[in-house]
């Protein structure tokens, strides 16, 4: 079996990009697995500092790599926006795939330097025990709520991320994987998402040898996500979409059915994110 960093080869000549989808649970990490199975994709499941401390780091590692060894399955998991490098650290020690340094609201220079060290130590632990541990940093300040928002977080997305700075920051720091600021904020709002430039995630994407992230990928449209992944992006996070259709699916689900059983009545939240994650795994892979 190929690794990610295989995956996001080939999704990069081919001009596709992999989902990202995050979990706070076993039912969303099923529901993911299931819609990635069914159309045949490579998929990444992210857990950010919250959604680790309620899952616990080992046990999210240890779950994926559970479902990955069963069904010889390439399904990837990555710490999402981590904002220390103890933090960074603890989830590479722990098995995970990739890891994201979330320096975006530092300095330049202070962002550099904390990535830096993190590609050191991720590449280090890959060489020792042969397995391969990517590292993710971003540039610019895109809001950081996977939540329905009124309106547009003060500052996010404001500093869009030019191909000049894009290029001196990847090479300095030899990340593998980067996340500019290229119209896309975190969160969905209620009167509609930025639009994604697309010309400059093409701008970015020549400057630049590392791999393309774009987060934020709930609450854009569809021609935006496809615009921007024919212009380099290689990989997608969604996470407060899949968040909203569990919390409709929940209530759904407890207004008709009376059971205390959780397996009886987590059902509907379950097909309700296989639903969202089907549609955008499709729409990532241009299937
Ligand atoms: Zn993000």
């Amino acid at each position: 079996m190929h690794n990610l960093h295989d995956y996001l080869e080939k999704a990069k000549e081919e001009n596709i990009a992999i989902g990202h989808f995050n979990i706070s649970n076993i039912e969303a990490l099923w529901a993911i697995y299931e819609a990635a199975r069914d159309l045949k994709q490579p998929v990444i499941i992210g857990v950010s500092e919250g959604e680790r401390k309620f899952v616990g780091i080992k046990q999210a590692a240890s779950l994926v790599q559970s479902i990955r060894n069963e069904f010889d399955y390439p399904i990837f998991i990555n710490a999402d926006h981590t904002h220390d490098v103890n933090g960074v650290k603890e989830c590479i020690d722990a098995g995970f795939d990739s890891v994201m340094i979330d320096g975006s609201k530092l300095s330049f220079d202070e962002n550099v330097a904390m990535t830096k060290e993190v590609v050191e130590y991720a590449h280090h632990i890959a060489q020792e025990e042969s397995r391969t541990v990517l590292v993710e940093a971003e540039l610019g300040y895109i809001g950081s709520s996977s939540a329905l928002l009124d309106k547009i977080p003060e500052g996010a997305g404001e500093d869009k991320t030019t191909p000049e700075i894009a290029k001196k920051f990847t090479e300095e720091t030899e990340v593998d994987i980067f996340a500019p600021s290229v119209g896309n904020i975190h969160g969905v709002v209620k009167s509609g998402n930025p639009h994604i430039d697309a010309s400059l995630v093409g701008e970015i994407a020549s400057a630049s040898d590392a791999y393309l992230v774009l987060h934020g990928g709930s609450g854009i449209t569809d021609e935006d996500l496809r615009a921007g992944i024919e212009a380099g992006i290689s990989i997608v996070h969604v996470n407060t979409e899949i968040r909203k259709a569990f919390r409709d699916g929940l209530e759904e689900s407890l207004e008709r059915n009376d059971s205390v059983a959780p397996y009886k009545y987590m059902d509907v939240p379950r097909q309700k994110v296989y639903d969202v994650v089907y549609n955008k795994i499709k729409l990532f892979a241009g299937l």
